[in-house]
């Protein structure tokens, strides 16, 4: 059984209560660690390293931090197989998805902000001929950062990167359920030099240690990743406290396809876009809007495509479809699945778990990819969060219906669009309300462009520009000329 350790101060650190939570692996239900249960004291120690290291760190030269950052993104490419193979075993997803997604998408947030932090520019105004005005951004202090079980490292590296970037000093809480990756970054962290410190890693469960962060005085900026109840909560904390905040949450994504989609070419990118990470991932489509002239077509062949999608162990080469992320999970998206039938839904394939698995993974957490059809899209299993491999498919007649189907939600994150038309493909961009549009494509990013989404999908954006500005406080600057 291994014991995992907080990273505080540049060195691995026991909980001070010496509690531990067990660690299961989703694949075979069995438990293989411990993961510190860190209360509000360990908290403390991790923000009081952290304010002690700010002052040094924010005044370290640009070009310093963009070595150290780059150095950590050399030493996670360099022991890319030991992260995935920690990255399947937490989460249950496929080495493949692991080794060739997750980790090198990590590796490359640290490497992306190790080089916007030295082209950043600040703003200049000319008044007239009276006053030249120019902005100063300064790193804000202690970040807290907090991120869901899904794409563990990927998702955590994406706050780190461009928080230590700027200059700020960060204490992160990974989920309590995918630790392991985190705790090979802290001593990625000690490998290569960085400072004592300016990055603290805090595990445990978000109740107890992720509440102690978000409530700590002196972290005055928050940026969180997870479910929109959690966002909720944390908004609440920071507001009456004055504390900057960002929050990604849940979504519930269309994927919209017109009768001259090009399904010989993307069907296999629409398939993925509904399962690729058993469906856990926040820009999964999982309400499929199909044009009506091309619906029974669509259908079959996309039930066709994902009947031939395999489960099993995550570990081994040609498996699609790994286990859910915990037992838990498994019940709920479960539930969600009785209620779709209960709703009225016909499951067209899939529905439960998978009738035969290898002996290595009969306790584990596993569902089949499951296609419901013949549900109104106001009910709950159109409207609520699966976050698992289940998506709805619901015909639509044109243009203004597919628009009023994709709107129907309280989320509004990503949306997909599949259709040859341009001038289609742009006016729907505009016209349907979520904070990411992909057309003909899905996952495809440009760390330069804002990430986020609107409405119960999450406040701010980050990425690129908008991270450099979240992570930093403008200060204007007027200077009288003559
Ligand atoms: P969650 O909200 O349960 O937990 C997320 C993190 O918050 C964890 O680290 C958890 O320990 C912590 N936490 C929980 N309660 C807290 C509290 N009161 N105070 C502070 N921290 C607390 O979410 P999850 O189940 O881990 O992740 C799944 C959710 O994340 C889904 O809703 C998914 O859509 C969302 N998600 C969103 C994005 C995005 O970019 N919008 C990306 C990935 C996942």
């Amino acid at each position: 059984m291994r014991t995992l350790a907080n990273f505080i101060d540049g060195a691995m650190a026991a909980p001070r209560a010496g509690q531990y939570l067990d660690k299961t692996d989703p694949a075979t239900g069995s438990v293989f660690a411990r993961v510190p249960d860190s209360d509000s004291g360990d908290v403390a120690l991790a923000v009081a390293a952290a304010e002690r290291a700010f002052d040094s760190w924010s005044h370290t030269l640009a070009a310093e931090r963009s070595r150290l950052l780059i150095a950590i993104a050399d030493r996670i490419e360099a022991r890319l197989g030991e992260f995935a193979l920690a990255e399947s075993i937490d989460t249950g997803k496929t080495l493949a998805l692991a080794t060739t997604l997750d980790i090198p998408r990590a590796s490359a947030n640290f490497r992306f902000f190790a080089t916007a932090v030295l082209h950043a520019s600040s703003e200049t105004h000319t008044t007239d001929y009276a006053a030249l005005n120019y902005t100063l951004r300064r790193p804000r202090g202690v970040a807290g950062l907090i991120s869901p079980w899904n794409l563990p490292l990927y998702l955590l590296s994406w706050k780190i990167a461009p928080a230590i970037a700027t200059g700020n000093t960060a204490v992160a809480k990974p989920s309590e359920l995918t630790p392991s990756t985190a705790f090979l970054l802290g001593d990625v962290c000690r490998e290569v030099g960085l400072p004592p410190g300016v990055l603290n890693l805090v595990h445990g469960p978000g109740a107890k240690a992720g509440a102690a962060l978000v409530e700590h005085p002196a972290v005055r900026t928050i940026s969180f990743t997870g479910g929109t109840v959690t966002g909720a909560a944390i908004a609440k904390t920071a507001a009456p406290a004055f504390k900057k905040i960002t929050l990604e949450l849940g979504g519930k994504n269309p994927t919209i396809i017109f009768g001259d989609a090009d399904l010989d070419t993307h069907l296999p990118a629409i398939v993925r876009s509904a399962f690729a990470n058993q469906g856990e991932i926040c820009l999964c489509g999982s309400r499929i809007l199909v044009e009506e002239s091309i619906y029974p077509v669509f259908l079959e062949r996309f039930v066709a495509a994902v009947k031939a999608l395999k489960v099993g162990d995550p570990l081994v080469a040609g498996t699609d479809v790994g286990a859910l992320v915990s037992e838990g999970h498994q019940q709920k998206v479960s539930r969600y699945i009785a209620l779709a039938r209960e709703e009225g839904g016909t499951i067209v394939c899939g529905g439960g778990p998978p009738a035969s698995l290898p002996a290595r993974c009969a306790h584990g957490y596993f569902l089949e990819p499951t296609v419901v059809t013949g549900l109104p899209m106001g009910c709950r299993t159109n409207q609520e969060e699966i976050f698992g491999p289940v998506v709805t498919v619901t015909p639509f007649r044109d243009e203004a219906q597919a628009v009023d189907l994709a709107n129907h939600s309280n989320y509004g994150l990503a949306a997909s669009i599949w259709t040859r038309d341009l001038g289609r493909a742009h006016r729907m961009a505009e016209a349907v309300q979520c904070g990411i549009i992909w057309i003909n494509c899905w996952l495809l990013r440009d760390l330069r462009v804002p990430f986020g989404g609107m409405r119960q999908s999450g406040v701010g954006r980050e990425g690129g520009d908008e991270a450099l500005r979240f992570f930093t406080e403008p200060k204007s600057v007027c200077v009288k000329l003559g």
